[in-house]
């Protein structure tokens, strides 16, 4: 490969020294925002067809970026990523490119974080993303997609209290309700437990959020507040009131699974749209006691994904659902 004409025009014209060929370098010589002093770095660039990577490319070397952190900058990041890289001081960017829930303004979040827990990176930006650097209940935002089958409901993102699921039906021979794809999939997943022998049936399904205040309101008056958070929603946080959530239970059970049926449901809920939403080893991410008994529909893709790499809906919402 050689210089195009005008490149070498401008080469010869400059009196430049280039020894090898590179395209970036070629682009860059009959481009504006060409910077002599900066050849060698233009050459050990690997260049990408985007909009406005010569001048993001001279801002990234200005702030010190070496040729091989642009190379894997624009690999990697999302465009938002780098528009964000370009507004903030220099950053050791590499040990995070590959982190696809990456953001980027938080890395300095993600470093303390990963410090003081001693952890993954991986995990420091999903946690953090999570919120979980501050306190349950802290920073709550309004949900903004309430009627998303991937609506995420936790102690850091609250329905508003007016919201009210426009599609919801009874369960088959109940006194519950879910959203009809939700409900559709719960009748399934209890036909295919029946076929096993097992007899599961809702103890408790959508619940408004005037219901949830009163549930709420009447647990604080006999346990104090630590307690009750561990193990009822405030209201507004609870995935019941989307209409998504279904508490289900034994046969001869008031208000649980049996041990051996809380082992099928792990293996099988998934197959109708369902996780067992808060488990054991996962309270300090959720912020609640293990529930053995509550289901959250999310669909089969999502639950096939959450059951085998053992996540939360959490880290699944901030993994796959956001778009960065
Ligand atoms: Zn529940």
């Amino acid at each position: 490969m050689s210089y195009s004409l005008k490149a070498q025009k401008v080469i010869k014209d400059n009196h430049l020294k280039i020894n090898n060929y590179s395209k970036t370098l070629d682009l860059y010589l009959t481009s504006d925002d060409f910077n002599a002093l900066l050849i060698d770095e233009y050459a050990k660039i690997n260049y990408v067809f985007k909009q406005d990577f010569f001048k993001k490319t001279n801002i990234l070397l200005e702030k010190n970026y070496t040729a091989e952190q642009i190379n894997y900058i624009f690999e990697y990041l999302s465009d938002s990523n780098i528009d964000k890289l370009l507004t903030i001081d220099y950053v050791d960017i590499l040990p995070f490119c590959q982190i696809p829930n990456l953001d980027v303004l938080k890395i300095p979040a993600y470093l303390d974080y990963q410090k003081k827990e001693n952890i993954a990176l991986k995990d420091a930006v999903t946690f953090v993303n999570l919120h979980l650097d501050t306190n349950f209940y802290e920073n709550v935002e309004t949900i903004k997609n309430p009627d998303d089958i991937l609506v995420l409901v936790n102690k850091y993102h609250a329905l508003d209290s007016n919201y009210v699921p426009n599609d919801l039906v009874y369960i088959s021979n109940t006194s519950y309700k879910m959203r009809k794809e939700a409900a559709i999939n719960l009748e399934s997943l209890i036909a295919r437990a029946s076929l096993d022998n097992r007899k599961l049936a809702p103890f408790s399904a959508y619940r408004s959020y005037e219901y949830q205040k009163n549930l709420y309101e009447n647990y604080l008056k006999k346990d104090g507040l630590e307690l009750v958070d561990s193990y009822s929603a405030r209201p507004g946080h609870s995935e019941h009131q989307t209409g998504l959530a279904c508490d289900i239970k034994s046969f001869g059970y008031i208000d649980n699974v049996s041990d051996s049926d809380y082992l099928w449901l792990l293996n099988n809920a998934y197959l109708d749209g369902f996780i067992i939403r808060y488990l054991k080893d996962k309270s300090y991410i959720t912020g609640y006691k293990e529930e053995p008994w509550h289901l959250r529909y999310v669909g089969k893709e999502a639950a096939k994904i959450i059951k085998e790499e053992n996540i939360t809906f959490d880290e699944y919402y901030d993994l796959y659902v956001i778009k960065r």
